[in-house]
């Protein structure tokens, strides 16, 4: 019933999450594309949840969308200042989210990243970081001191465990800071949402589709948090993406722009019509790969992949 097409291998303009290049499989059924894209250092049961999202795009299809456009941000890797500032003046979006605290890097590289990324938007664009729980509550709060002049819209994950980003909140509170605190990683497998949560410990949850088992499921998650969603990549080509602008269109409430505008950090793509950001925004449309296009991996890496798919249970791989 779910045809596996290929396996993609997208080059990337800026090393991203220690990658050159992204992988992925493409997979087609009877509701349309899907792609099954974890990353490959991960595991069962972890990448269960990602063929359920593949399963859902492939059979079932994407819930009706309540809006036709969905916001973006461009996202700033931990380069150097001029090559962030060129980045998000090439967007064309006026919402960007910088990576910070990248391993190696000193905090001079971060604040000098961030003023790049403030210049490039002027005074009216929305400024975002994300550190990826690189820090403690007392890191957090000292770096935040020091951002704070560049108007943040919000930090992303600045502690890895719930209970920090929890103390860190109600710490930024005391000191009277209005910076709000996203939880990314803090949401990723069943039973973190409430955690999540119990201990308050986010003003706003970052959902992506594949880690969390499809559109549907991120849906329910959503109106059980009771929080803002800001739904982001996991790094994917524009038919994963596609599954991210579905989540994002179903949405009752979209109050931030979305971490969906990744494509942009690809060389190239599986399709001749990306899913890009023009005026800062993704539409809502259907993506069709290009089967002659110029995004198939090599045999070995291919081989690889469906080999991967093919080792998952039946059930995971079917609607049950
Ligand atoms: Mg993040």
């Amino acid at each position: 019933m779910i045809g596996v097409v290929g396996t993609y291998a997208l080059p990337l303009r800026n090393r991203f999450r220690g990658l050159d290049v992204r992988h992925g499989l493409l997979l087609r059924g009877p509701a349309g594309w899907a792609e099954w894209s974890p990353f490959a250092e991960y595991l069962r049961p972890e990448i269960d949840a990602w063929a359920g999202a593949a399963v859902e795009a492939a059979v079932v299809g994407f819930p009706e969308p309540v809006r036709d456009r969905i916001p973006v941000n461009v996202t700033v890797p931990a380069t150097d200042p001029e090559t962030a500032h060129r980045i998000v003046r090439g967007s064309n979006c006026t919402t960007a989210k910088v990576k910070v605290a990248e391993r190696g890097q000193y905090l001079a590289e971060d604040v000098a990243r961030v003023e790049a990324v403030r210049d490039a938007l002027g005074p009216a664009g929305r400024l975002r970081i994300d550190a990826n729980g690189a820090w403690t509550v007392p890191d957090a709060l000292s770096r935040l001191q020091l951002l704070a002049r560049f108007d943040l819209e919000y930090v992303e994950q600045p502690c890895a465990a719930v209970e920090d980003l929890a103390r860190l909140r109600r710490e930024l509170a005391r000191r009277g800071s209005s910076i709000l605190v996203a939880a990314d990683e803090s949401i990723r497998r069943s039973g973190d949402p409430e955690r999540v949560a119990a201990l308050e410990a986010a003003d706003i949850a970052v959902l992506k589709v594949q880690p969390l088992g499809g559109v549907r499921r991120c849906l329910e998650l959503a109106e059980s948090l009771g929080l803002p969603v800001v739904v982001s990549s996991a790094l994917e080509s524009s038919i994963g993406l596609r599954a991210g602008v579905a989540l994002a269109a179903a949405l009752p409430e979209l109050p931030f722009a979305c971490g969906l505008n990744t494509a942009a950090m690809f060389t190239t793509d599986v399709t001749g019509e990306p899913l890009v950001a023009t005026d800062g925004g993704l539409a809502v449309r259907d993506v069709e790969v290009d089967e002659n296009g110029g995004w198939r991996a090599d045999p070995g890496t291919a081989g690889w992949w469906r080999e991967r798919w093919d080792d998952l249970p039946e059930s995971l791989r079917s609607l049950g």
